[in-house]
């Protein structure tokens, strides 16, 4: 990864530009950028659904999602923040109406936290950039492996035929 040494570059490019609050290339992991976004500069960059689910943590309709049934090669990014957050030699057809991965990208990518809403006990994966709400994480994958539960609405899919 050559990422390291450009970080300060690209956050000045970021900082310079702050007009555009759209952009979607802010892939630096400093989290002092997002945290000064408000709920309503949120409203105004996320579609209602995806402001549902990333920032009230809402879960979208099973076999609703726009990812389900990508098969591409590519990258899956956080839809708030643009941070790398899947790979698609990760995603798995579960069954469950969600798109599924065994692994995020980075481990370093992603918060897990206790979640026992809805009387369950689960384990809720948040973008560790944004702090926005993914989805769930269950321990019954393929093979042994995780099962990632994330909705479409918080993903954005970039193709990449090399990867
Ligand atoms: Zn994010």
């Amino acid at each position: 990864m050559t990422n390291t040494t450009n970080t300060t570059n690209k956050k000045t490019d970021v900082l310079s530009n702050k007009s555009d609050r759209t952009s979607s290339e802010q892939t630096g992991l400093d989290p002092t950028e997002s945290r000064e976004i408000s709920e309503q500069d949120w409203k105004s960059k996320l579609t209602p659904e995806q402001y549902k689910i990333l920032r009230e943590k809402k879960t979208e309709m099973p076999f609703s999602g726009k990812h389900l049934r990508e098969k591409r090669k590519g990258i899956y990014k956080c839809a708030g923040c643009g941070c790398e957050l899947f790979s698609s030699d990760t995603k798995f057809e579960s069954g469950t109406g969600w798109p599924s991965f065994t692994n995020p990208i980075n481990r370093e990518n992603v918060i897990l936290r206790e979640d026992g809403s809805l009387f369950m006990s689960r384990i809720e994966v948040l973008c560790k950039k944004c702090g926005g709400h993914l989805g769930h994480v269950f321990n019954d994958g393929p093979r042994g492996k995780n099962r990632y539960c994330i909705n479409s609405a918080c993903l954005d899919f970039k193709e990449n035929k090399d990867f």
